[in-house]
């Protein structure tokens, strides 16, 4: 009988992950999506779309399917999915890794303001900056909706949902970004102050490097805490952390 690999996905580390493990004699992968994004990037193989029901949907779905590991592979700031998982796992029995890229650290000239929440960010905002570039993410928009004074670039995979900023221009794009776009951008908008999430990775740290060389201060979002689980970095280590862990066809 195959063994049967779950991959929490929604990023990049997921499908890549996927697409490592396709085809390996011996092994079943199902990718799962929350189902937020309109048209997601797909991984190989199979894939399941929408919640589980929170802790007991997921530990029953991990029975019923008979899943011999669960990779989570979400994204760092998806903390709700991830307790979950923990919780799920344990209570079936079944093991866990958590693949999670590392956060970003600041290098000299960087000017970065930590802040734990977008409320905080959004509070800290006066201080720092006028005109603002928003990559946060479109479903933290919220705590930006009665700033009246300041301008926004938000941008955002799907457009967002009011309460927003009043004052706002939306430009929908997908990364990776480079460093001259993110330039462009910056100085193009007249940008004073970028607000953005400790997200890690390669894919949208051009935005950080751009602000360095233009001297513009960064309200950094603190990443939830990480699962007392397994953690690996990179998906190589979580493919080898699944030879161990799912016994040998
Ligand atoms: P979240 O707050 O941790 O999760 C909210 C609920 O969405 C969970 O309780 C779960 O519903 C469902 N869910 C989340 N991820 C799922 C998955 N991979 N498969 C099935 N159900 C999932 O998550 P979020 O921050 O809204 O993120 C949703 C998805 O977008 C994640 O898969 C994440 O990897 C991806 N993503 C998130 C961000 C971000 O900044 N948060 C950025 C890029 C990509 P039930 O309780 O019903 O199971």
């Amino acid at each position: 009988m195959s063994a049967r690999v779950l991959i929490l996905g929604g990023t990049g580390e997921a499908r890549r992950l996927a697409g490592a493990l396709a085809g390996r004699p011996g092994l079943e992968v199902v990718s799962s999506l929350a189902g937020r994004v309109r048209a997601p990037a797909l991984p190989a193989g199979e894939v399941r779309i929408g919640g589980f029901g929170g802790v007991d949907g997921l530990a029953e779905y991990l029975r019923c399917s008979r899943i011999g590991a669960v990779v989570d592979a979400t994204h760092p700031f998806a903390a709700v999915i991830t307790e979950s998982v923990v919780v799920a796992a344990r209570r079936v029995g079944v093991p866990l890794l958590v693949l999670r890229r590392p956060g970003w650290t600041p290098s000299a000239g960087d000017d970065w303001h930590w802040v734990r929440t977008p409320a905080e960010a959004a509070r800290a905002l006066p201080a720092l900056g006028e005109r603002v570039f928003l990559t946060t993410g479109r479903l933290g928009l919220a705590a930006f909706a009665t700033l009246d004074r300041h301008w926004f670039l938000v941008r955002s995979v799907d457009p967002p949902e009011p309460p927003m900023p009043r004052r706002m221009e939306l430009l929908l794009a997908r990364g990776p970004f480079t460093l001259p776009g993110e330039r462009a951008l910056l100085t193009g908008h007249r940008i004073d102050v970028l607000v953005t999430k400790d997200s890690g990775g390669e894919m949208t740290a051009a935005k950080l490097r751009a602000a360095r060389e233009l001297g513009i201060p960064v309200l950094i979002q603190a990443r939830p805490p990480a699962p007392d689980a397994a953690t690996v970095a990179t998906v190589e280590a979580a493919v080898h952390w699944l030879d161990r862990a799912l016994p040998t066809p």
